[in-house]
């Protein structure tokens, strides 16, 4: 990878020997996100879609160009995308409105590897509705398998909510053949990009997905800004998810009506300056090819793995991610305390269950180590990182 990458985040001016390793939680902010965040909070700051006066239009266009970026980016139509304050956001809201179509003794299809956020929703739906969870069996590795989705699909399954890539493990879920199968089932599928969308090309057409989350904040990007992407015929069949402000068309003392989709998903004044910012990410992500992104990431890891496995004391979880994740502990050491011993050596990993309680349980432990890398990595991170967990290894001995 060019080694002018660095130059596009600011974060290396005060942290140059930071080696960042924690992408996967929350990545690096781009300058030219950045920049764009200064300028409309010093420049315009006026509201959108509301505004007869040329700051407000300035305002709704640059906002609107990025949702041309955003469909562009993953090959949906202008209308399909939605924006929301994050996965979490979208994944809850799209659970919330979709519940209506599902009623007692319909089954909903989910994995273990799944996220809090892709996970608990439905369990709550599935109680409330009386309806059945079922999860998909991982294989011994922690994979999801298209063999093992037609184990538990049935024409009685009205939704899958699944991950495309577990943000614990790196695996990257078969998605296609799944939401072809879940299709003929009569099925949705709701999938959970989070950890996807700056590490695999998306074609919502192409995987013929029905509803699809992402966060702007995991792909050097602003935090506060989600995307949810859904079919056409199926956002028009959704109520609301809020009422208020711009997504009401006309309102009486009796009734009201809704504006368009995607507009009648958006109540309210939204995160403005980050969904302006936001396209700098998607210009990025583009100008290097995701391909390119993946491939420097998988070299990373694949260094990594090679230097760790003379390490002695080590586990490795995900020995065969898809992913530029490493998940691991070292033996005898919580990995909360791992983690502050590997911070006083500048590593930055991540330490807990990851908001995924059940991968934990799945792997038989309480929390792992994750490193993940990312489009700045590089091999001097590998470095810093291996040695960083010989040393807190050796001081726990
Ligand atoms: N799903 C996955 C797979 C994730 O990794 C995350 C964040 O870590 C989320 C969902 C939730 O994303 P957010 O916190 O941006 O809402």
């Amino acid at each position: 990878m060019n080694q002018d990458i660095r130059k596009k985040f600011p974060f290396y001016i005060k942290n140059k020997d930071v080696s960042y390793l924690d992408s996967a939680a929350s990545s690096l902010k781009l300058k030219s996100v950045i920049e764009s965040l200064n300028d409309y909070y010093a420049n315009n700051g006026s509201n959108i879609h509301r505004g007869v006066y040329r700051l407000a239009y300035e305002a709704t266009n640059q906002f609107e160009e990025t949702r041309e970026y955003v469909s562009k980016f993953i090959n949906s139509n202008l209308n399909e995308v939605v924006f929301t304050k994050g996965t979490t956001d979208s994944l809850n809201k799209i659970a919330s409105s979709y519940s209506d179509f599902i009623f007692e003794d319909d089954e909903i299809i989910t994995t273990e590897l799944e996220h809090h956020s892709s996970f608990i929703p439905w369990q709550v739906i599935a109680k409330e509705k009386k309806a059945r969870l079922k999860f998909l069996p991982l294989t011994e590795e922690g994979k999801i398998t298209v063999e093992n989705f037609k184990k538990v699909i049935s024409n009685k399954t009205k939704v899958v909510a699944i991950t495309y890539v577990s943000n614990v493990l790196g695996y990257v879920t078969p998605i296609k053949e799944i939401i072809e199968i879940a299709h003929q089932n009569g099925a949705i599928v709701i999938l959970d990009a989070a950890q996807a969308a700056s590490h695999l090309k998306i074609d919502v057409k192409e995987l013929d997905v029905d509803f699809l989350a992402f966060s702007s904040h995991k792909m050097y990007g602003p935090n506060g800004v989600g995307i949810l992407f859904g079919k056409e015929k199926l956002l028009n069949q959704l109520k609301p998810f809020e009422y208020g402000g711009e997504m009401a068309h006309l309102v009486f003392k009796d009734e009201s009506s809704w504006k368009d989709i995607p507009y009648k998903f958006e109540a309210g004044t939204p995160v403005i300056a980050e969904v302006i910012a936001f396209k700098e990410s998607i210009k990025f992500l583009e100008e290097i090819s995701l391909d390119k992104i993946h491939e420097h990431e998988m070299k990373l890891r694949d260094y990594t793995l090679n230097k760790l496995k003379d390490v002695k004391g080590l586990t490795v979880y995900n020995k065969t991610a898809e992913t530029g994740i490493i998940t691991f502990n070292i033996e005898n050491v919580h990995p909360h305390d791992a983690a502050s011993i590997l911070d006083q050596n500048n590593v930055c990993v991540r330490a807990g269950h990851h908001c995924a309680q059940l991968v934990a349980k799945f792997l038989g432990v309480t929390a792992t180590l994750r490193a993940s890398f990312a489009v700045y990595n590089d091999y001097k991170d590998c470095d810093n990182l291996v040695n960083a967990i010989i040393a807190t290894r050796d001081f726990f001995e």
